[in-house]
C-alpha cells in the first residue's frame, strides 16, 4: 500500500469511528481530500485508492491539475477565497464552491456558469468564531445571504462551511462546530424559497474532524492527514 492509500484508509476509519460515536451512519459524512500544493500524481494515487472528491484553494493551480487529470471522473471543490477576476475560471471548472461569502461573487458565479454544465453547488462560508480579518459572512447575516443566493438561477445552494481558528481542546472544537450546526439548522428551519437541497455542513479538518462529525458535519475537508505536511502554507 502507498502512503496516500494507507493514510486515506486511516482517515476513513477516523470518520467511521466518529460516526459510530455520534450514532450517525458512516455514509452521512463525505470525505473531501484537500490536495492543494500537491501535484496531479498525488491526486491520481488517492483516486486509485478510491477517493473521488478533491478540494483546492488556488484557482490556477487547481485548473492546471484538472487538465492533467481529465481522464479521471473526479469532483472538484473550490475551498479557497475567490477574487472577482478569478470567478469565471471557478464557474467554468469546479463542481462545488464552499467559499461564497458575499452576493457579488455569487452573482458573478451564477452569470458565468456555462449553460452546458449543471448549476454550481455552493456553500456559504460563515465566519463563525468572529475573527475580524477573516473571510466569511457574519453569522447574523448568513440567512439573508442564503435567501439572495438561493434566488440565483445557475447556483444550487447546498449548505454552509466554516474554518474556525485551530483549537487544541476537543470540547472547544466541539463548541465552535455546534455553533455552526445551530446556524445550519436555523437556515433549514427558515425554509427559504428556492432552498430545497440544503444538505451540506462543510466543517472539520485533519485536526478536528471528530468534533466536527459529532456536531453534525456532513463533509470533512482533510489535507495533511492524507497527503502529509505541506511545504508551503495554505
Ligand atoms: C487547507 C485546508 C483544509 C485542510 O486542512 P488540513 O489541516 O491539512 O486537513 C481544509 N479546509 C480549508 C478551507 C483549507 O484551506
Amino acid at each position: 500500500m502507498t502512503t496516500i492509500s494507507h493514510n486515506l484508509q486511516q482517515v476513513l476509519e477516523r470518520i467511521s469511528a466518529a460516526c459510530a460515536q455520534a450514532q450517525r451512519p458512516t455514509d452521512a459524512v463525505t470525505l473531501l481530500a484537500v490536495s492543494k500544493t500537491w501535484g496531479a500524481s498525488a491526486v491520481r494515487e488517492a483516486h486509485a485508492a478510491g477517493q473521488t472528491c478533491f478540494g483546492e484553494n488556488y484557482i490556477q493551480e487547481a485548473v492546471d491539475k484538472m487538465a492533467a487529470l481529465r481522464d479521471l471522473p473526479l469532483e472538484w471543490h473550490c475551498i479557497g477565497p475567490i477574487q472577482s477576476n478569478k470567478s469565471r475560471l471557478v464557474a467554468e471548472n469546479f463542481d462545488w464552491v464552499h467559499t461564497v461569502d458575499r452576493l457579488k461573487i455569487a452573482q458573478r458565479l451564477s452569470d458565468q456558469r456555462p449553460v452546458h454544465l449543471p448549476p454550481l453547488n455552493v456553500c456559504l462560508q460563515v465566519n463563525v468564531d468572529g475573527g475580524p480579518t477573516k473571510s466569511g459572512v457574519e453569522p447574523g447575516q448568513a440567512q439573508a445571504l442564503a435567501a439572495q443566493v438561493a434566488a440565483l438561477p445557475r447556483l444550487c445552494l447546498r449548505g454552509i462551511m466554516s474554518i474556525p481558528e485551530p483549537l487544541s481542546e476537543f470540547a472547544q472544537q466541539l463548541a465552535v462546530h455546534q455553533q455552526t450546526r445551530a446556524l445550519f439548522d436555523a437556515i433549514v428551519a427558515a425554509a427559504l424559497p428556492g432552498v430545497d437541497r440544503f444538505d451540506t455542513l462543510s466543517m472539520g479538518m485533519s485536526a478536528d474532524l471528530e468534533a466536527a462529525v459529532l456536531a453534525g458535519s456532513s463533509m470533512v475537508r482533510v489535507g495533511t492527514a492524507i497527503f502529509g505536511g505541506r511545504s508551503y502554507p495554505a
